[in-house]
């Protein structure tokens, strides 16, 4: 992993966005702010899973009348989603929103930019500058990624250009295509360009499948180059699968950890147990917790036991049962209808002893290990980012 990029630090809410700040998650409302009490239940869920930044679009008058109250109750900063209307923007700031995310082509000319970024300025409001690949003149559909990637960045940097011109220079850059070779190839030479922090995703990446893996290869890739503050993954799903696959990415990328990291074998003819039934019940009840945990769910006596013995918790299913360990002791022997609901007691018994306030983990091993590694790097910190 490559040192993470310098971006300057741009406050959105009670969060940063950049500089020294976790790599943040986000993700965006499917509903009209008018529909307030649905969209406040689908915040919460969002903020449950781990969302720390709520994206909403504000595409009329009503949109931005529903704000205030919005804002209000919100638990997670609300960024404003506004194209082609001006007054819709600016409407948005008056109503106390935490960022603006607008495309300065497509706002109205430069007088009203200017009167945008002026309303922004005075109330510290970071604006998120968003060029997507499909707003390309077409001509540049047939172009390979570079080429496009190239005219993503020149026609980023002009409005950023336009905007830091006003005086304001809270700014978040975010390129995003639908495919990975483009995104990667306009994030990278934008990290080239200048310090604002950038908002890594692809856009319209497909359904949870599809969009999973290719989400996983553009934003770790670039994660894993250092480059990246805030990401979010575009699913054609619930959003709050959007929020699970983002911190999927962050924990595997080792970028940062929250929740708990199940591993699983996955299985062979060794295997004498029904395995993936106790995986996918297992995966379903610890999906939110927010304890960094690990837990491993191995399928024989042969190689099982060592993975088990390496994680906070784990099982070695075996013909008749299973052997359950924690911190690599052996802390039970269970028959095969009692493996999950063991698991889970002593994932909880685990998950009890991390205080997440105090920072004070109780590691696995390899979580050890990794310490140790940034220890010798220098870094003391428990995100390993926090260091760049
Ligand atoms: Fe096969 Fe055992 Fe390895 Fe699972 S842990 S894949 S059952 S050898």
């Amino acid at each position: 992993m490559r040192l993470r990029r310098r971006s300057r630090p741009v406050p959105v809410g009670n969060l940063t966005i950049g500089g020294t700040a976790p790599v943040s998650v986000q993700s965006m409302s499917t509903l009209h702010p008018a529909r307030a009490g649905q969209l406040l239940e689908e915040i919460s869920r969002l903020a449950a899973a781990g969302c720390e930044l709520i994206r909403v679009a504000v595409p009329d008058q009503e949109a931005v009348e529903a704000l205030p109250a919005l804002v209000a109750r919100s638990p997670l900063p609300v960024v404003a989603d506004v194209h082609f209307d001006y007054r819709l923007a600016l409407g948005a700031l008056e109503a106390g929103v935490h960022k603006l995310r607008i495309n300065p082509g497509n706002i109205g000319g430069a007088d009203r930019l200017a009167l945008v970024a002026a309303a922004a300025r005075e109330r510290g409001i970071a604006i998120r500058v968003g060029v997507n690949a499909g707003s390309l003149p077409a001509v540049f559909g047939r172009r390979d990624p570079a080429e496009r990637a190239a005219a993503m960045v020149e026609g980023a940097l002009e409005q950023v250009r336009i905007i830091e011109g006003l005086g304001h220079e809270a700014i978040v850059v975010a390129l995003k295509a639908s495919d990975v070779a483009t995104t990667l190839e306009a994030n990278r030479l934008m990290a080239t360009k200048g310090d604002w922090p950038l908002h890594l995703g692809l856009t319209e990446a497909g359904s949870r499948n599809r969009g999973s893996v290719a989400s996983a290869i553009a934003i770790g890739t670039l994660l894993l180059e250092g480059i990246g503050d805030t990401i979010r993954v575009s699913l054609s799903a619930d959003p709050v699968e959007e929020v699970r696959v983002a911190w999927d990415i962050l924990r595997a990328t080792g970028i940062r950890q929250r929740g708990v990291t199940v591993i699983a074998c996955p299985t062979c003819g060794r295997c004498q147990v029904e395995l993936f039934p106790v995986v996918e019940q297992v995966e379903k009840a610890v999906a939110d917790w927010e304890t960094p945990l690990t837990i491993a769910i191995m399928g024989c006596a042969v190689n099982g036991p060592g993975e088990a013995r390496e994680a906070d918790v784990g099982l070695a299913a075996g013909c008749e049962g299973g052997v359950i360990f924690r911190h690599g002791e052996v802390v039970g022997r269970v028959s095969s209808h009692e493996m999950v609901d063991a698991l889970l007691a002593e994932a909880s018994r685990a998950a009890a002893m991390i205080d997440i306030n105090a920072g004070a983990m109780l590691p696995s091993k390899k979580s050890i290990g990794q310490k140790a590694m940034n220890e010798e790097k220098g870094d003391s910190e428990d995100y390993r980012e926090s260091s760049h």
